[in-house]
């Protein structure tokens, strides 16, 4: 029902928060290479706020503590990742309305990584998120729709997917972002976006596996 739904929103979001907070220092190392050394901050902040919220979030819908996740991280993380990340959940959490099932869990996916896809301009070999999120919403979703997989299973090979599209960003050259600004200085480092996005799916299949 809609009270366990919601608990395993805010055990996820907890998840989510302490695993960005221990990347910190990581994600930072690896924006400080091609980028302006932030990307551990804005998204240990941002998670961060947005957990510190679970007793307001204890009163709503799932969905609506999905929404207010992305509301919070809009305005608490800067740059680039900040609106990418919360305006895209925000917006993806429509799709959640009717309670979270593998059908609207589908549909979250495809929702958000379009919204990503259409503020963002990025494209798959871009050097960004969407490298991590392309191969790991249409592994989750194939593995749902077509080969019939429970979405804790689907969600595995959707983490696998989404490493392969972290190491595939290495030797990229960023279209997107500041990485861009460095033109082919950029190859041969990992996107930071990429593998904060990796991490996030990380802690949800840590969640659903407990
Ligand atoms: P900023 O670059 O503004 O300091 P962050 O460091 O928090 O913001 O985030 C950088 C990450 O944001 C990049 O590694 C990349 O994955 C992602 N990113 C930047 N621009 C775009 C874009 N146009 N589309 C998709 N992702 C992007
Ligand atoms: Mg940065
Ligand atoms: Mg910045």
């Amino acid at each position: 029902d809609a009270e366990t739904e919601r608990d395993a929103v805010l055990d996820a979001l907890d998840n989510v928060a302490a695993r960005l907070a221990d990347e910190k220092s990581y994600l930072t190392d690896l924006d400080s290479a091609i980028g302006d050394a932030d990307h551990g901050a804005n998204m240990q902040r941002g998670f961060g706020k947005a957990a510190e919220k679970r007793d307001e979030f204890e009163e709503l819908d799932p969905n609506e503590v999905v929404q207010n996740v992305g509301k919070t991280l809009i305005s608490n993380v800067g740059g680039a990742a900040g609106p990418l990340y919360g305006g895209s959940i925000m917006f993806a959490s429509q799709e959640l309305e009717d309670g979270i099932t593998a059908d609207t869990s589908v549909a979250f996916a495809e929702t958000y990584l379009d919204k990503v896809k259409d503020r963002g301009g990025a494209e798959v070999g871009s050097k960004t998120m969407v490298d991590a999120l392309v191969p790991a919403v249409h592994t989750y979703k194939k593995s749902i729709e077509q080969d019939d997989l429970p979405p804790l299973s689907a969600l595995a090979k959707a983490v696998d997917a989404a490493e392969r599209g972290v190491a595939f960003t290495v030797p990229l050259k960023a279209l997107k972002g500041r990485a861009s600004f460095l033109d082919w200085r950029s190859v041969g480092h990992q996107d930071p976006g990429a593998t904060s996005t990796l991490f996030i799916l990380e802690a949800l299949l840590a969640t659903a596996e407990t």
